[in-house]
């Protein structure tokens, strides 16, 4: 189901397509491996690197059966806050032995299975006193997601003094700062990440040799390195993939790219890892770039961070690991690609806080990629003999474990310039400090490329009562913003702050707090970076304010003045405000009003629509209605009397879907067949399907007879609704509406502001939307019922592809999303945006639910 994700042959294709590369790029057989994880390595010319997962995740279907965690499902996990305390070290936990899988893709490389990992550790356990593993999460498939922690024992109160100053560090940065004993005695927290891409295994193997190294030396160095020192280490991220040799985990997710968003288990668990270790300095181990390749990446910097604090360890630790590696005396370990000191602006840049070292960084610590050299994934792991893939993961093996070594040793020798520009990095929170001024040359090769800095506003303010547009998605944001440790609080009774007055109960998140960087990555609109660096890398663009469906207002200056309450999960909001016995309306708005509304279906409850926004639940139904509110913090209104409606049905949905739209639409309450070119040849059934959803993996021209007679049929009697690329050719393809897609250029992302217009999409929809790979559509004979804005991009990056072609200036005011009557009969929905993308833009899923309401008919 991820082979869209890493097949060199359709990205190629997708990019000469895009105009974005010249000819296709070879990845195996060769001496340097290609096809790498991030980009290409040693080379300044962009064209040849390898965009994340955006253009070519068209290209095949989702299989995916998997059922994750809903978002709109009420009470949502609160943060399960790892927290070291208490216990004292070690707390010795006999992991469970997983069953053994011959089939784990590790075995071939030499490597160990992941079903191996746990009687290591048990093992470790056992022998020595510096091990203690705990299971902190599951993976989307279940398995269980490990965390060792190497220290010297501690004694429960020994652990519990630890861990008050990690939260004074945090909560009261000048006070850590005056205390010289705890300035010598706390531990110094490290953190490595290994295999959170499933196909690169190494980083796992690498980390177990350090703990058993760690675990089992005897020389007092290492018995005095960890007296004070605290190691981490998240032996695999992603067993899913390790097992089955993929980059994504077992729902189909680049857990690499789902930090900001959150909607995989496995970043969940990272995440709680990351706030309750605070770590100094982290290591996310990847593969595979030829060359070693260590962060400090390249400009854009992304523009919250307290760079300064960051870049004076993240260069000499980068070179620190780079002599490390050198050391093993490989002719291919010789040097090492340093992104910062290397590459070109955007080859390899640490914008969005999708990655997890990015991440980590607005959590106090120093964070780096590192990437092993040798491929032994995808074509290698396929076409190479066994021999030289387990010299390979050998080589790899030793990279890793060195980069751990070197970070190990630089921390420790670095450990009070590292607590003290941790404790800064805070402090600077608290006091509202603009970031310093970076100078040139501040480290060697700084220069005002590599300057970016941010104005931080003084508050931002979610509004409760009428303000508010959507208080399901306002109680869902405040809980994603307290899961992510930002402080939020509650107003105690009405204020006024920057001329706008609000009632009591509205939320703040004052923006003097330690992790003020992370508040305003997720809350602020971004910015157009496309003048300032030739591309990027992944997504340049996201906002959690523009797109997750809440009103929220910003006080750019004047400090909130009023009592406050803090808060570690928002209010109820969920209600029905109608009296009894009349019929109860809903306006579909979020994707919270549509899983209530297809949990009432799901109950046989009869409901009805008015229009394609608005949702009709008879008088009777009061009772259910009352439980779904709660359930999913929807709130139900006096429906007009007369307001008949027609019935509105839960359609029958087969989807050729990327694996994320596949989770939204089930996110959603949907039900969804998988279905592709394939699967249909095959003989899928689509009998009793209303709607067919059609974005990757799916071609019209390449069906054969029996399958394009059975999608015939369901195109002259139900639906169709389609995103980008592939749907608009299969809308062409089919005949449906006589709409002509002109696209944008593959690589562009971002957020963009839309005027809404129709009113199956458009009606109430937010104005603002996401785009990747922008579509959009010329002719006449359907409806428009979304254009981008004359100025369309708000965030992000976005250039033409050529001069007057595919660029924003050509998108501007052209129809984003359309909607009509087919040829054949049926009705159709065409989405040039990506209202589901990564599970991300919650506020933009009730469009793609209403269009499929609608298109069922
Ligand atoms: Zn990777």
């Amino acid at each position: 189901m991820i082979l869209s994700r890493s097949s060199t042959v359709v990205l190629a294709a997708a990019m000469v397509a895009a105009g974005l590369l010249g000819a296709p790029a070879s990845a195996e057989p060769g001496p340097v491996p290609a096809n790498p994880d991030r980009g290409s390595p040693g080379t300044r010319d962009s064209s040849t690197r390898e965009f994340g997962n955006g253009a070519e995740r068209n290209e095949v279907a989702a299989t995916g059966a998997d059922r994750g965690i809903s978002a709109f499902e009420l009470p949502r996990a609160q943060p399960r806050r790892w927290a070291p305390a208490r216990q004292g070290y070690p707390r010795q936990t006999e992991l469970p032995l997983p069953p053994e899988n011959p089939a784990d893709k590790s075995i071939k490389l030499g490597l160990v299975p992941y079903h191996g990992i746990a009687p290591r550790l048990n093992a470790l356990q056992e022998e020595s006193d510096r091990v203690s593993a705990e299971i902190i999460g599951h993976s989307a498939l279940g398995r269980d997601l490990y965390l060792v922690t190497v220290t010297a024992p501690e004694t429960p109160p020994e652990s519990a003094q630890q861990d008050r100053w990690r939260a004074l560090i945090e909560n009261d940065p000048r006070a850590a700062g005056g205390d010289p004993w705890m300035r010598r005695h706390y531990k110094a927290p490290l953190w490595i990440n290994a295999n959170i891409h499933g196909d690169e295994w190494e980083g796992a193997d690498g980390a177990l040799r350090v703990i058993e190294r760690l675990a089992t030396a005897e020389d007092a160095a290492t018995a005095r390195l960890l007296s004070r020192t605290r190691i981490y280490v998240t032996v695999t991220n992603n067993p899913d993939g390790r097992v089955a040799g993929t980059r994504a985990n077992g729902a189909g997710f680049d857990i690499n790219r789902d930090h900001a968003t959150n909607s995989q288990p496995e970043s969940r668990a990272v995440r709680d890892v990351v706030i309750g270790t605070q770590p100094f300095v982290m290591l996310d181990e990847h593969g595979y770039t030829g060359t070693t390749l260590i962060e400090p990446a390249t400009p854009p910097h992304g523009q919250n961070y307290e760079y300064d604090l960051y870049i004076k360890h993240a260069l000499p630790n980068a070179e620190g690991m780079e002599a490390a590696i050198r050391k093993l005396g490989y002719p291919e370990t010789a040097r090492a690609d340093i992104p910062f000191r290397d590459y070109a602006p955007g080859d390899w840049d640490d914008w969005p806080p999708i990655f997890t070292p990015m991440y980590a960084m607005y959590h106090g610590a120093v964070g780096h990629t590192v990437e092993i050299p040798w491929q032994v994934n995808r074509n290698a792991y396929e076409t190479l003999p066994v021999e030289e893939l387990r010299r390979r993961s050998a080589v790899n093996t030793d990279v890793a474990a060195a980069t751990i070594e070197a970070t190990i040793t630089y921390a420790d020798t670095n450990r009070a310039a590292l607590l003290a520009d941790q404790i800064e990095q805070f402090r600077r929170g608290w006091a509202g400090e603009p970031s310093p001024f970076i100078p040139d040359g501040f480290v060697e090769g700084f220069g005002p490329e590599d300057r970016y800095s941010t104005t931080f506003p003084r508050a931002y303010v979610i509004p409760v009562g009428a303000a508010q547009r959507s208080p399901a998605a306002a109680a869902r944001l405040v809980d994603h913003l307290v899961a992510h440790d930002i402080r939020v609080t509650r107003a105690r009774r009405a204020f006024v702050l920057a001329g706008r007055a609000y009632p009591a109960g509205s939320y703040l998140v004052d923006m003097r707090q330690p992790k003020r960087g992370l508040a305003n990555v997720l809350l602020e609109a971004g910015r157009d970076i496309s003048a300032l660096v030739p591309q990027m890398y992944d997504i340049s663009g996201w906002s959690h304010r523009l797109l997750w469906g809440a009103s929220v207002d910003i006080s750019a200056t004047a400090a909130p003045r009023v009592a406050t309450t803090e808060v570690s999960v928002a209010s109820p909001v969920g209600g029905v405000d109608a009296p009894a016995g009349r019929n109860l309306s809903l306006s579909l708005r979020d994707g919270a009003d549509v899983r209530a509304v297809n949990a009432l279906l799901d109950a046989g409850v009869p409901v009805r629509r008015t229009d394609a926004a608005t949702a009709v639940v008879p008088a009777a139904a009061r009772d259910k209605a009352a439980i779904v509110a709660e359930r999913f913090g929807v709130r139900f209104t006096t429906a007009p009397r007369g307001s008949a409606g027609t019935p509105l049905r839960k359609p029958v949905i087969a989807a050729a879907a990327s694996a994320d739209e596949l989770f939204a639409l089930r996110e959603m309450g949907f039900e969804v067949r998988p279905v592709s070119t394939t699967l249909l040849n095959a003989g899928a059934d689509l009998s009793g399907v209303d709607t067919l959803v059609v974005s990757s993996g799916l071609s019209y021209g390449q069906l054969n007879a029996g399958a394009r007679a059975a999608v015939d049929d369901v195109l002259a009697r139900g639906g169709v609704v389609t995103r980008g690329g592939t749907g608009a050719a299969f809308n062409a393809a089919a005949g449906l509406l006589p709409a002509t897609a002109v696209a944008g250029r593959g690589d562009a992302n971002g957020v963009v502001a839309v005027r809404n217009a129709g009113s199956v999409v458009g009606t109430g929809s937010l104005p603002h939307s996401f785009v990747y790979s922008p579509l959009w559509f010329t002719g006449t004979g359907f409806t428009v019922e979304q254009r981008y804005e004359a100025d369309p991009l708000v965030a992000g990056h976005w250039r033409p592809v050529a001069a007057g072609v595919g660029g924003p200036e050509q998108a501007a005011g052209q129809a984003a999303v359309i909607s009509g009557m087919t040829a054949r009969g049926g009705r159709a929905v065409l989405f040039g945006t990506e209202p589901l993308f990564r599970a991300h833009p919650k506020g933009l899923y009730a469009q793609f639910a209403r269009a499929l309401y609608w298109a069922a008919g």
